[in-house]
């Protein structure tokens, strides 16, 4: 096993009406800036419910932080951050507000553009304290210090690594409002968060290994329960208890990540909009497939664990795990190849340059560079 640290701060507060539960948790003399998305909030009551548990504090609002957050929305948070004096930030939405909003609690009190952070997280100094109601599960955002920012002006999208939120409140309730296809996305993100820490090399650790395969099978047995009926409080409390279990450092101690498919769809993302969950289930066949030697061992696990797959040669039971993956992706209603998004062979040229001009280097290995990445992207169309 290699050495780790873990640290994790976050206070989680779960369950039906834990949102009246906001206002104990934020200083009484705190300047509040709620930030939120583009309004679904007010549809399915969730404002409502921050406003009253608000009631009597001093808050502004901050409103229209897009999915796959854009550093041109959030300059202007910023700005009006710095202007207000606020002290203390509270995101109600999903995982978009939250990335969102741990920039601009990054950016209120750093004297430069906000974009310098995201690129070089050394930069951040002073950190303004911040909580979330979390509406949709998939990013585990509520219970890590990564967030994935966009620029509209380059289109790059890249992750930093900094703060914690203070606390998390998730109420399953509020994820009943959310269309099927953000379900469908969020189950998927879940899945392969789980995977981008498990499907490397066996042996490191046995616990781990456990851990994140109860996390892949919980996702395949309620993924069809959720799919008929998502307004079942059980199934989506434990879908959402997935999602922060899946990306909170619990399955990641001690061994090595691969990240990869990660990387690879955020470039999908930041060149077509394409939605994160619906880019990852897309790279990630392919990329088994390219990768089948050096993962083999933690593929044939994974199988035979997740899948129940004992029958036939290596090669059979590889081929068998693959294809169960991508139909598991399916059964969700995702698309699965790069042709059903309408993207061609200009935009795997472009990423491939990209990753060559980077000079990147990605998976547990360091050995996905450009021209591996152009053999797993072909595979995808
Ligand atoms: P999202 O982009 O936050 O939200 C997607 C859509 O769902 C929005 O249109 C939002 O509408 C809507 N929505 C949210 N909650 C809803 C609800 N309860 N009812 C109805 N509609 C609702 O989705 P996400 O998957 O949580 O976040 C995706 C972003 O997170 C990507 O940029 C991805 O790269 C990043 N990410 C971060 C991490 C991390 O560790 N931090 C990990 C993986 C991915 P409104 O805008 O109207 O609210
Ligand atoms: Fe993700």
């Amino acid at each position: 096993m290699n050495n780790f640290t873990f640290q994790n701060p976050v206070k989680l507060i779960f369950g039906k009406g834990s949102i009246a539960k906001l206002a104990k948790e934020i200083p009484a003399d705190k300047k509040i800036m709620v930030t939120f998305g583009g309004g679904s909030v007010k549809k399915n009551g969730v404002y409502d419910q921050v406003v009253a548990a608000l009631k009597g504090r001093d808050f502004v609002e901050f409103w229209g932080i897009e999915p796959n957050p854009k550093i041109e929305t959030l300059r202007k948070a910023i700005a009006q951050g710095k202007a207000e004096k606020v002290d203390f930030l509270l995101s109600v939405g999903g995982g978009s507000v939250l990335d969102g909003t741990k920039l601009i609690a990054a950016g209120i009190p750093y004297d430069g553009d906000a974009w310098e952070l995201v690129l070089d997280e050394d930069k951040i100094g002073e950190v303004v304290p911040f909580g979330d109601v979390m509406t949709l599960p998939a990013t585990g955002s509520e219970m890590n210090a990564g967030a994935v920012i966009s620029n509209l002006a380059t289109q790059e999208k890249f992750a930093f690594h900094h703060s914690f939120p203070q606390f998390s409140i998730l109420d399953p309730e509020a994820t009943f409002s959310l269309p099927p296809f953000q379900v469908a996305c969020g189950i998927a993100d879940t899945f392969v968060h789980v995977m981008e820490q498990y499907l490397t090399v066996t042996g490191v650790s046995p616990l781990m290994d456990r851990w994140a395969e109860g996390i892949l099978q919980t996702l395949i047995e309620i993924a069809p329960k959720i799919r008929a009926n998502q307004h079942d409080y059980d199934q989506m409390a434990n879908f959402m208890l997935c999602a922060t279990m899946g990306l909170n450092g619990f399955i990641a101690m001690g061994v090595p990540q691969d990240w990869a498919t990660h990387m690879i769809g955020h470039e999908l993302t930041a060149l077509h909009g394409v939605t994160h969950g619906q880019t990852l289930v897309v790279v990630l066949p392919a990329l088994m497939s390219v990768m089948r030697e050096q993962k083999k061992g933690k593929i044939l696990q994974y199988g035979e664990r997740v899948f129940g797959i004992r029958e036939g040669s290596e090669d059979e039971r590889i081929d068998r795990t693959i294809r169960a993956t991508e139909e598991f992706f399916r059964s969700l209603g995702l698309a699965t190849r790069l042709h059903e998004l309408q993207i061609g062979q200009d935009t795997i040229d472009e990423i491939v340059r990209r990753f060559n001009e980077r000079g990147s280097r990605l998976g547990e290995a360091g050995n996905i560079t450009g021209d591996v990445t152009r053999r797993i992207l072909e595979l995808c169309k």
